[in-house]
């Protein structure tokens, strides 16, 4: 049993970061309008996300940690209609079994909270203990038990930078949270949490960035496309200057980057890429989540549809630009 927990965990956790992910997509999950990230060494020593959503009752939490717990399905049809981050009830499973878990959390019902600790996957205490509201996770020695999952991961300089990433990534399609990050005692990002995809951005980026922006938008049946780009000119950027969310996940597309690629083809054949924020709404039905255990791709269920009307969209904005 111990064991199967570890082994799932290789591929929900491969790394500091995405632990980090998991946990702030549950304190999405869990309507919070605020964000506290901090991280240490990486990630490797330490971290912890407080969120102000509306917690986990104290009847329930000690089985939050268990295998395939999940409130979030309640029947097999809604497995086609996700609209939660979290899904699958792996994640804090995961997680723990190979980590040091403290959860703190008050449930919006309750007069008190509950506190958690539990080390490789063994709840060791559960007590009541007096928190304002919402829910604080800390995660500590990642992969302590397992030396050889240690030993794979990078310097915790590089962990750090996949920990930054994806709290920039995720912070930009959440600007309706405000989101604060500390790294080693640092403050690293803080989101106003406007509502405006453009002040997370100018958070991210600086807001010198704001100036450039353009922006585009085209809507037809079951499919939204819109987002910003700045053009390859100004951008001095690489590949890594694309974000791609679908549905409010990021992932990462083969499928996008080349049509972001044939749309500026002539600047990219000369060396300089756009940065470009792409929004893709599309209707849950239409796309598969299922086929990466991060979730950090997906599958369209017709690609040339989608691949056709992002291009549509960038190409035209851009000639419009340039006129
Ligand atoms: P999933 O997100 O796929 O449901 P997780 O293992 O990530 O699975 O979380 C298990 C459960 O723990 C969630 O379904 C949710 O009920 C609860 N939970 C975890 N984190 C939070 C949080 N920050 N606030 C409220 N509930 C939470
Ligand atoms: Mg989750």
């Amino acid at each position: 049993e111990e064991i199967t927990h570890i082994l799932a965990a290789g591929e929900v956790v491969e790394r500091p970061a995405s632990c980090l992910k998991e946990v702030i997509e549950n304190s999405i999950d869990a309507g919070a309008s605020l964000i506290d990230i901090k991280l240490e060494k990486g990630g490797i020593k330490k971290i912890e996300v407080y969120d102000n959503g509306k917690g986990i009752h104290s009847d329930d939490i000690e089985y939050v940690f268990e295998r395939h717990t999940t409130s979030k399905i309640k029947s097999v049809d809604d497995i086609f209609k996700i609209t939660t981050m979290g899904f699958r009830g792996e994640a804090l499973c995961a997680i723990s079994s190979v980590s040091k878990v403290t959860l703190i959390s008050r449930h919006y019902e309750q007069e008190q909270g509950c506190k958690v600790e539990v080390e490789g996957g063994k709840v060791l205490s559960k007590t009541i203990y007096p928190f304002e509201k919402g829910t604080k996770i800390t995660i500590e020695d990642l992969f302590y038990n397992t030396p050889a999952r240690l030993k794979f991961l990078k310097s915790p300089s590089t962990e750090q930078k996949y920990c930054i990433e994806v709290v920039e990534k995720i912070s930009i399609c959440y600007p309706e949270i405000s989101f604060r990050m500390q790294v080693d005692n640092k403050r690293q990002l803080f989101t106003p949490g406007d509502s405006k995809v453009e002040s997370a951005i100018a958070s991210v980026f600086g807001s010198e960035i704001l100036k450039n922006l353009i922006d585009f938008s085209h809507q037809e049946k079951g499919l939204k496309v819109w987002g910003f780009f700045v053009n390859p000119v100004l951008s001095k950027s690489t590949r890594s200057g694309y974000h791609f969310y679908v549905n409010r996940r990021f992932i990462r597309s083969k499928l996008l980057s080349t049509c972001i690629d044939e749309a500026f083809k002539n600047s990219i054949l000369t060396g300089r890429f756009p940065i470009v924020f792409l929004f893709i709404e599309i209707n849950p039905v239409d796309i598969d989540v299922n086929v990466h255990p991060a979730k950090l791709e997906i599958k369209f269920r017709d690609e040339r549809y989608v691949y056709n009307t992002v291009y549509k969209t960038v190409s035209s904005a851009l000639q419009s630009e340039k006129m």
